[in-house]
């Protein structure tokens, strides 16, 4: 374990799981529509894109039925996320999963984190990410962002390059996984 082992406060949705691509599928098999996740460029837009009156009735939706498990109980990693964060942990550094959720998806965010083995012992299901301390956080939240640079002007908050998000003052954008692991392997080797 490396001396200089830095903790990695990392975002889900949008992040390390491909929420849109998630409930986009589930979408297209149960309307039948002709959605594609490339149709959502911004935060905002998702009940409107669904054809849902309102963001209370995407949810209502998206939290299933008997008949389905909630949209994020088969959500698939982004290429290279999981392996990613594995790398990071045989590296020295911690992973601790910070995510905000309805309270009716809790469960099925811990399935998710068993089924795709995501190397952490620590997991915070927190509407205020702020209060949870990290040396570097990873998000796309453009809500999240600037709580995190408010409130953790110590940490680096990298801000994940995602259409439905923007440059801020005080975030470092990160466009890949790959730079992540770059960027977090130079801040711990002090450069
Ligand atoms: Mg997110």
């Amino acid at each position: 374990m490396a001396s200089n082992g830095l903790r990695l406060g990392i975002d889900l949705d949008g992040v390390v799981a491909d929420f849109n691509a998630g409930w986009i599928k589930l979408h297209r098999e149960e309307f039948g529509s002709d959605l594609h996740p490339s149709m959502v460029q911004t935060w905002d837009g998702l009940a409107e894109l669904g054809g849902f009156d309102d963001m209370p009735a995407f949810w209502a939706w998206a939290k299933g039925s008997d008949l389905r498990p909630s949209i994020f109980r088969h959500l698939e990693p982004f290429p290279t996320a999981v392996d990613t964060l594995r790398r990071l942990r045989d590296e020295g550094h911690s992973i601790v999963v910070i995510t905000t959720k309805p309270q009716w998806a809790i469960t099925d965010t811990f399935r998710w984190l068993a089924d795709n083995e995501i190397p952490t012992r620590e997991v915070h299901i927190s509407d205020v990410k702020s209060e949870v301390e990290c040396d570097i956080y990873l998000d796309d939240s453009p809500h999240v962002l600037p709580d995190l640079i408010a409130n953790r002007p110590n940490a680096t908050v990298c801000r994940f390059v995602r259409p439905w998000n923007h440059p801020l003052d005080g975030a470092t954008d990160v466009g890949s996984w790959s730079a992540f692991h770059t960027l977090v392997t130079e801040r711990s080797s002090g450069s």
